[in-house]
């Protein structure tokens, strides 16, 4: 299997639950290696553009606020299979459907402060890692 790269990122609601470090732990846990990682505050402009395949969604401006609400942890994962590792180990986006053990069945506290975010494709992953990083940050 092939060593691949994946962009995560501790939402708001983690942070403010002083959660870094468990959600780290289980990432870790799970095979994945932290090659990048920084606390940002997203500015409004970056979460739009960010999630722009959701505007036309009901729940985007809510998205967006709290995106934006407080500090996220951006971070760049690496391992086999590393974009659907991640995603198996998040859990469902609504995290009353998400596996026991997932990151969300752990600390999410609903459908939108749901701890974590995860490109779901190698393509998405290469597109969000190269919006939050640039090359000498990321060292594996
Ligand atoms: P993900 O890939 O599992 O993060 O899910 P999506 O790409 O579908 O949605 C992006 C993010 O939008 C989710 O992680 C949630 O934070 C938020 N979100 C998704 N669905 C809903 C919803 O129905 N209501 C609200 N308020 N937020 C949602």
């Amino acid at each position: 299997m092939a060593i691949e790269r994946t962009f995560s990122i501790i939402k708001p609601d983690a942070t403010r639950r002083n959660l870094t470090g468990k959600v780290n732990a289980v990432l870790e846990g799970a095979g994945l290696r932290v090659v990048a990682q920084k606390r940002i505050l997203m500015t409004q402009a970056q979460a739009e553009a960010f999630y722009g395949v959701h505007r036309e969604r009901g729940f985007f401006r809510d998205l967006v606020t709290f995106m934006t609400s407080g500090p996220v942890v951006v971070q760049v994962l690496e391992g086999e299979n590393a974009v659907a590792r991640n995603r198996e180990v998040m859990g469902a986006t609504d995290p009353s459907k998400a596996a026991p053990g997932t990151i969300r069945a752990q600390f999410a506290e609903n459908i939108e402060a749901n701890s974590v975010h995860g490109s779901d494709s190698a393509e998405n992953a290469a597109t969000e890692i190269a919006f939050f990083f640039s090359g000498i940050e990321i060292v594996g």
